[in-house]
């Protein structure tokens, strides 16, 4: 990439709308589980939609691409993933109250204004995403911010809303969707347009905000579980809309790729979609504002003082302190931070670092580094590992029975012995700690034998205590016995 690029010579201008699905038990409107575990659909349902007119005003343009298409839509209906709601043959139900709970929490942390009272609207969707023709969506926080390097990054809003269903395949106009995302609660929120900002300082700001939602632990984890669209304009150009960035490490690519685009060719307001590699392909022309109607099968939901109050109480700590935390007061590397607040192992990493005096980065990185990489290049099952294991792992380290080195060798053998414990661990492998005294012992020969080179003296003397020792440590004493 050309790092060069003055972005504010450009005048780059980005809006960004994140949208996180809640973890909650139960769909926004209806009591179908939100977890898409089934694999195999139990009936596919045909059906043909019509934007109607009186819905849609003018027919906009962009409804009218769509429209023309003439595509049939195939809906996969999975057991206990969706039910006559999702197929638009009931009304929905009362909207979700530990989705409310979870969202106007986000809204809160993001400092947002919460209305007292909240409107269902119906939002048209003419792409077949959603068996009714439109979105439930329901404005519960405004005017909110977030600080990034001394400045305020203006949250214009939040919504909660139903997730629309996957699309499986699309041909011939022919359009397949699974039905069980349809109604997933989903989180979006909005910025203002940043300017003067790098791709680079948007995708951190991105970053900051998604770490937000997630401070509630009530988000979905992994692939399409947070998907970002972003709008990108320069010198007061056409603004392009590119969606559905699943990954947030590609955003600032997605961005550099598009200005690159929008230098160097005769753009149009369009709406584009983001590839995995980071470039875009061309979806349709971006489309009017969207148009909102009230969702009459829903009365407006009084949110009281009361009711905001005790959210505030119990608000947990925002992850962009967590994250500050884990740097100044435990002495994490930013990527070290990042990696491990985005771990399933954060809550036991918490628990050890408060409670024993190890040093955090080691701790941390056997969670994210050390254990990705006996799953991936071992195939070592360390899930089977529980978490009182890994805290007998590290009181072995806290009372010096174990260097950090014998970690990983430790680990593969409790993966393989889920029964047996840290001791054992130590009797099999013969990982017990050696003294510099014994090391000197060992490397006595060695270090004697004619001509032989530093190196090669230490890393003989390093295959013979390799997990019993430090390696600096050894590194010290092969130093200064060869002197
Ligand atoms: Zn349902």
């Amino acid at each position: 990439m050309d790092k060069k690029i003055n972005y504010s010579a450009l005048r780059l201008k980005v809006g960004l709308e994140l949208h996180q699905q809640l973890d909650t038990k139960y769909k926004l409107f209806c009591n179908c589980s939100t977890q898409m575990k089934e694999k195999i659909p139990i009936m596919i349902i045909t059906r043909k939609l019509h934007p109607v007119a009186s819905e849609l005003g003018t027919v906009d343009i962009a409804a009218q691409f769509e429209y023309l298409r003439n595509r049939t839509f195939h809906y996969q209906v999975f057991n206990n993933e969706s039910c006559q709601v999702e197929l638009d043959e009931e009304p929905p139900h009362e909207l979700n109250k530990e989705a409310l709970d979870t969202a106007l929490q986000i809204a809160l942390l993001l400092n947002c204004d919460i209305p007292n009272e909240i409107h269902v609207m119906r939002k048209t969707v003419i792409d077949g995403s959603n068996t009714s023709g439109f979105q439930r969506t329901v404005i519960i926080g405004m005017n909110g911010h977030i600080n990034y390097k001394g400045k305020r990054i203006l949250i214009t809003q939040v919504t909660l809303e139903e997730d629309a269903a996957a699309i499986v395949s699309e041909e011939n106009g022919k359009v397949i969707y699974r039905l069980n995302r349809l109604g997933i609660p989903l989180v979006e929120i909005d910025t203002g347009i940043l300017e003067g900002y790098t791709p680079e300082e948007i995708q951190e700001i991105a970053y900051l905000i998604g770490i937000m939602a997630r401070s509630t632990s009530k988000t979905k984890h992994g692939i399409g579980s947070i998907r970002q669209d972003v709008n990108i304009s320069i010198r007061n150009g056409p603004r392009v809309e590119i969606k559905g960035v699943q990954e947030l490490g590609l955003l600032s690519k997605v961005i550099e790729l598009e200005v690159q685009r929008q230098l160097n060719e005769k753009v149009k307001e369009e709406t584009r979609a983001a590839n995995l590699d980071g470039t875009t392909r061309f979806l349709r022309p971006l489309p009017g504002a969207s148009r909102m109607y009230p969702e009459t099968d829903i009365p407006p939901i009084v949110i009281t003082k009361d009711y905001i109050e005790n959210l505030k109480k119990n608000l947990p700590e925002p992850w962009t302190k967590k994250l500050e935390r884990f740097k100044t007061k435990l002495k994490l590397s930013d990527d070290l931070a990042k990696e491990i607040l985005g771990s399933e192992y954060l809550n036991l990493f918490e628990r050890i670092v408060s409670t024993k005096k190890v040093e955090p980065s080691i701790v941390a990185s056997t969670f994210v580094s050390i254990i990705k990489d006996l799953e991936r290049r071992e195939k070592v099952e360390v899930n089977r590992i529980s978490e009182n294991r890994f805290i007998e792992l590290f009181d072995y380290l806290q009372d010096k029975k174990i260097v950090k080195e014998a970690i990983p060798e430790i680990i593969k053998y409790l993966a393989a012995y889920p029964q047996n414990g840290v001791g054992d661990a130590l009797k099999e492998l013969d990982l017990k700690p050696l003294t510099p005294a014994e090391v000197r012992e060992i490397a006595k020969e060695i270090v004697e034998q004619p001509n032989i080179t530093f190196e090669k003296a230490y890393g003989i003397v390093m295959s013979k205590v390799r997990g019993k020792i430090d390696a600096q440590e050894v590194m010290k004493i092969v130093k200064q016995m060869m002197k």
